[in-house]
């Protein structure tokens, strides 16, 4: 078949299997790969865009997170990393990728974190000064503008009170979603269709200019030639069943790879390449989050307003404090117990802590091919921060005039009082799997590193192994970042694709 420029070809509809030919084909349709096809695009280039999700137009997406976990998550939001603790781990599978989902907080690479990416990674592009211009580009097309006091809403409000009440930095998010009107639903896709998840920019812009986008396509194999990679075998896949249909072959110059930091590793270690020092999969690094619920004496109704709102820096930690929202329905289900009556949900108030960890995981195989196998185990290092965290948000919601705060702990009823918190945030004995936690930025499980001993690829993107495969996404970052990771992934995806281009 021809190559379909410009077009959107659902592989799962596909009636015999295909051979197609083009200049570069990217892997996943997340932040990564999307900043990838927008660049090769702008360069001329024909690039197919393969995405195992479906695709979906903001009208598709229904309210109800039944539909979300089943159509947009990968696993059907089941994934969960075993080790220590027990971690729900939310990563999207739609076209997108987790963008589709994510709550549009839009932060740059801190600038202590890109000089330890060029000291001890060898990464000489990470300037923070020479990446300004770029991450500027990245913030203007996916339309970055800092959330407004009447699209955060009580629940940013409380928040940033207390946060002045004690003259602690802070402010509200920048998000990609500068028309939000706060229906605090961002985690199931935006249904206005406000929010600049990378398929309504990157992606359409690409296609406009030589890319064909492939959902419903699942990239299994690398084909591989002299040492280096000349195409990709996809097969097309069955939305119920999730189990392979018409097989599609695409022979090429250069593949990007860019499955997003579980997805990546299971495909390399699916395809037994660019593996011979065993770094693929290790090294996952996840942002470990946990949260704090203020019971106020007003009502507060948290999921009315942009999802997450406003931010703080925890003091002396590599650490944000975020807050978040949910709906109803997912609260009174997480948070039972501080819920009865169902309408003392309406005085409640979020916020999250979120760490840059320094605890590691790992991704393996799992017996299905949609499926993976995650380890990770939490440090008592990290544990204590979150801790620290919990402590810094109880004073901010009493400084706000909140009557008590929830940890979400076993065994811990409501807390009205510092020094009630203190008893348990200053302990150094407590379980680590007796914190709450959740994690949705998985990183690093194909790190950067310039010594191919340390790393799976150069600091360029390309892979110490198999020459014209490029990995572009949140599993290069060498370090975790401390902040949320979108506009991390698609600075460095276009600095790893220019640098592609610069080589021809
Ligand atoms: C619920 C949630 C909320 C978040 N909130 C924020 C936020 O507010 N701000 C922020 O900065 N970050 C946030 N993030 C994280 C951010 O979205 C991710 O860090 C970022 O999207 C990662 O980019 P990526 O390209 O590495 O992977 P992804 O964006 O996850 O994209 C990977 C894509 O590859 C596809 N894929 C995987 N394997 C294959 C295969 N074999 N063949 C074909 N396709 C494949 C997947 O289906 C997926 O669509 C959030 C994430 C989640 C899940
Ligand atoms: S909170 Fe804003 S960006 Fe998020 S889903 Fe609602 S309208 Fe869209």
């Amino acid at each position: 078949m021809d190559f379909p420029q410009g077009e959107t070809l659902d592989a799962a509809s596909l009636e015999r299997d295909e051979t197609f030919s083009c200049d570069a084909v990217v892997i996943g349709s997340g932040a990564g790969g999307a900043a990838a096809a927008w660049q090769l695009c702008e360069a001329g280039l024909s690039v197919a865009i393969l995405e195992e999700g479906r695709k979906f137009e903001p009208s598709q997406v229904s309210t109800k997170y039944s539909w979300s976990l089943q159509n947009l998550y990968a696993e059907r939001g089941t994934t969960v990393a075993l080790g220590n603790i027990y971690l729900p781990m939310a990563r999207g599978r739609v076209v997108g990728g987790s963008t589709f989902l994510n709550a549009a907080i839009c932060f740059r690479t801190p600038d202590r974190v890109l000089q330890t990416w060029a000291r001890d990674y060898g990464v000489g592009w990470a300037d923070p000064q020479a990446l300004a211009p770029t991450f500027e580009e990245v913030e203007r097309a996916i339309g970055v503008a800092k959330t407004r006091p009447d699209q955060g809403k009580a629940n940013a409000l409380l928040f940033k009170a207390g946060v002045d009440a004690l003259k602690l930095e802070g402010d509200f998010i920048s998000r990609n979603a500068a028309a939000c009107v706060g229906c605090g639903i961002c985690q199931m896709g935006c249904p206005l269709g406000l929010k600049g998840s990378v398929d309504r920019n990157l992606i359409p812009h690409a296609l406009s200019r030589g890319a064909a986008l492939f959902p419903s396509a699942r990239a299994v194999n690398l084909i591989i030639e002299n040492g280096a990679a000349v195409g990709v075998e996809a097969y097309g896949v069955d939305a119920a069943t999730e189990e392979r249909k018409r097989k599609l072959t695409f022979r090429c110059k250069k593949v990007f790879l860019c499955a997003g930091a579980i997805g990546t590793p299971l495909f390399l270690l699916r395809a037994g390449v660019a593996n011979g020092t065993g770094q693929v999969g290790e090294n996952l690094r996840v942002h470990l989050a946990s949260g704090v619920v203020a019971r106020f004496p007003q009502i507060v109704d948290m999921w009315h307003g942009a999802q997450q709102g406003y931010y703080a820096h925890l003091p002396g930690e590599n650490a944000v404090l975020e807050t978040f929202s949910a709906t109803p329905e997912v609260f009174a289900t997480q948070y039972s117990e501080y819920s009865k009556p169902v309408k003392r949900l309406r005085d409640l108030a979020g916020c999250g802590v979120m760490i840059g960890d320094v605890s590691k995981g790992r991704v393996r195989l799992a017996d299905h091919e949609a499926r993976s196998k995650l380890s990770y185990d939490v440090d008592r290092a990290d544990h204590l921060v979150l801790l620290k965290g919990f402590e810094a948000l109880s004073r901010i919601y009493f400084a706000a005039g909140a009557i008590e705060v929830h940890f979400g702990m076993p065994g811990v009823g409501p807390l009205s009082k510092m020094s009630e918190v203190e008893k348990i945030t200053r302990r150094t004995d407590i379980p680590v799997d007796e914190l709450p936690q959740y994690a949705s930025h998985p990183m690093g499980t194909a790190r950067m590193h310039a010594d191919p001993k340390l790393g799976v690829v150069k600091p360029d993107g390309e892979t110490h192994q198999v020459k014209n495969l490029v990995i572009a996404d949140a599993s290069v970052f060498p370090t975790s970042l401390g902040v949320n990771p979108q506009i991390s992934v698609m600075t460095t995806s276009v600095t790893l694709t220019r640098l592609q281009l610069a080589r021809g």
